[in-house]
């Protein structure tokens, strides 16, 4: 049960894609490592019957359900049931709050594509392509959306937000898990970090209760890829802080079907 706060809560969902769990740290990672230490960091072991794979798990993580109930195994989307098994960005539209949807370069999240969208539903709704695969293109792209959903928050302070950041998973497909995964990893950090700069630069901010996820949804292999069962690829992460959660408490997520409910409980 969460304290009840002076006005209305918001939460901010960052989704970085692909980032194995052992490169974070205090200089690898330093702003999630920060908002570790604001409330918790945490490993979050794939389920078994769940394809490493982006479409399956981010779907497990909007969702709070598994497999058997959104029935996507793959990145193309194609004969889901989200219909069923709404993303709680859809749930918090549908519940008359203000949301955003950002998304930097992969499709099915936000477009009719591959069998997407995956969110339904938003207020706002803000994609950014990719020119083409390569790192410069996916750093554009992350760094736009960046700049664009920092003015949203700033401007709008959506209930709930979810911003997706896609280089690290293209720097791991590229050219391995080695430095450029690494740079690309610290330049996914700084961005988180401008996000929680603007909700913080809110005037209205100590008022307002906000909680932030940063949350991947699964590793790499030191030579790049994914979709098996080895230990950096099935391990994915979490790292939350807000109102109700306690700073160096027990985790409040160990799978990745419980992050949606614990993004619809902060939101009271
Ligand atoms: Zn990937």
């Amino acid at each position: 049960m969460l304290p009840s706060g002076p006005t209305l809560r918001h939460v901010l969902v960052v989704g970085v894609d692909g980032v194995r769990f052992d490169l974070l740290g205090p200089d690898t990672t330093p702003a999630i490592w920060a908002l570790g230490r604001d409330g918790f960091v945490a490993p979050v072991v794939i389920d078994a019957s769940t394809p490493t794979m982006s479409g399956p798990c981010w779907a497990t993580i909007v969702t709070g359900t598994g497999v058997a109930g959104h029935r996507i195994t793959g990145n193309d989307l194609t004969g889901h049931r989200l219909a069923d098994h709404p993303d709680f960005v859809t749930v918090a539209t549908r519940a008359g709050l203000p949301t955003l949807l950002a998304v930097s370069g992969w499709p099915p999240l936000a477009l009719p594509q591959d069998g997407g969208p995956m969110f339904a539903e938003a207020s706002r709704r803000e994609f950014v392509a990719v020119a083409e695969n390569s790192m410069a293109a996916w750093d554009e792209a992350d760094e736009s959306i960046t700049r664009l959903a920092a003015g949203i928050l700033v401007t709008d302070g959506p209930r709930l937000s979810f911003v997706y950041l896609g280089a690290v998973d293209a720097a791991g497909h590229l050219a391995g898990a080695g430095d450029v995964y690494r740079a690309a990893a610290l330049a996914t950090d700084r961005r988180v970090g401008r996000l929680l700069a603007a909700v913080r630069s809110r005037p209205s901010f100590a008022r307002e209760g906000w909680t932030v996820v940063v949350v991947t949804d699964h590793g790499h292999l030191d030579r790049g890829g994914h979709g098996g069962r080895e230990a950096e690829v099935a391990t994915a992460w979490v790292a939350a802080a807000g109102p109700g959660i306690v700073p160096g408490g027990p985790s409040l997520v160990t799978r990745q079907d419980q992050v949606a409910p614990l993004v619809l409980a902060a939101l009271d």
